[in-house]
């Protein structure tokens, strides 16, 4: 069905080549790796995994993996550890774009706004857990997903139906996206009279069929609960695999210190 859990292992180095300021709360960061990366086309939304420098010491670490690829996550790994997603790859150059929604803290923003060419991050492993199929694909996201469902519609297999629900701070966060028939994309920007507005939409949403649909996600994590659950009682019917809403940040907590599927 559609979890199909796959993570890669890549251990390469990410130089900065180029930063862009996309909008208020979108930098742009373009970098050279020096691996090549295996991205299976069929990836929705595809993540790094990606590692700073110590602060201290300066030195880029790669974690360990044990003999099943689980990683070996201590302390020191889970603090300097961040997820981000493709924005996009070229496979001919090994270049690697990733978009970083702009918020007040953490050791990945800090970095990515002071970013500059010939600085460098770690990239150990990659990898996502959905694939499309011929199931109707709904994509939801706040600010910290438009990167992973920019790629995943402009990386849309012919076949493949999604509607997307994306929430941005500014309408100058809305990305420009390919014409495509066979995608409705809604954008909405945050407005806090409506602070329900994504799952409202998502639930108002007439969508094709109730059979065959896959509901992809993510946002913060108490979003992200509230969504699992207005999902589950408007579609009962549906396998639990058929939501794969991830926590993708959650307030007052840096990553590693919450569960992205809860
Ligand atoms: C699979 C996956 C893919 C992701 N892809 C992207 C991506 O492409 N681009 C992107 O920008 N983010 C993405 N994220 C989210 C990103 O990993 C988190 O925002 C992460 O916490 C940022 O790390 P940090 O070191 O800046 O902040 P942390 O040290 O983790 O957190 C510090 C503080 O900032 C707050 N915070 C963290 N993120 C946000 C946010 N987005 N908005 C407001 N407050 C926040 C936390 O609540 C905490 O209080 C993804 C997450 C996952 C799980």
């Amino acid at each position: 069905m559609a979890e199909k859990s796959s993570r890669v292992i890549v251990n390469g180095l990410l130089t900065v080549i180029k930063v862009e300021h996309l909008s208020s709360n979108f930098i742009r960061i373009y970098f050279s790796c020096d691996k090549s990366l295996q991205i299976n086309p069929l990836w929705v939304g595809p993540h790094l995994k990606l590692i700073f420098a110590d602060p201290i010491t300066k030195a880029i670490t790669f974690p360990g993996f044990d003999e099943k690829g689980k990683l070996l996550l201590t302390e020191n790994v889970r603090k300097l550890a961040r997820t981000y997603s493709i924005r996009k790859y070229d496979e001919v150059t090994n270049q690697l774009v990733i978009d970083f929604a702009i918020h007040a803290k953490g050791i990945a923003i800090l970095w990515a706004q002071s970013a500059k060419e010939s600085d460098q991050i770690g990239l150990f492993g990659m990898g996502s857990k959905t694939v499309f199929e011929n199931s109707y694909l709904v994509l939801i996201g706040d600010i910290a997903a438009v990167p992973a469902i920019c790629y995943s519609l402009e990386n849309l297999p012919d076949n493949q139906k999604a509607s997307a629900f994306i929430e941005v701070k500014h309408q100058s966060d809305v990305m420009p996206l390919p014409n495509n028939d066979n995608v409705e994309i809604n954008w909405l920007i945050a407005n806090s009279l409506q602070p329900n507005q994504l799952i409202d939409s998502v639930i108002a949403a007439n969508l094709p069929t109730h059979d065959d649909l896959l509901f992809w996600g993510g946002m913060e994590s108490s979003l992200a609960q509230q969504l699992r659950h207005a999902i589950k009682d408007k579609y009962s019917d549906l396998n639990a695999d058929a939501v794969q809403i991830i926590s993708y940040w959650r307030e007052g907590f840096a990553e590693g210190e919450f569960r992205h599927r809860e």
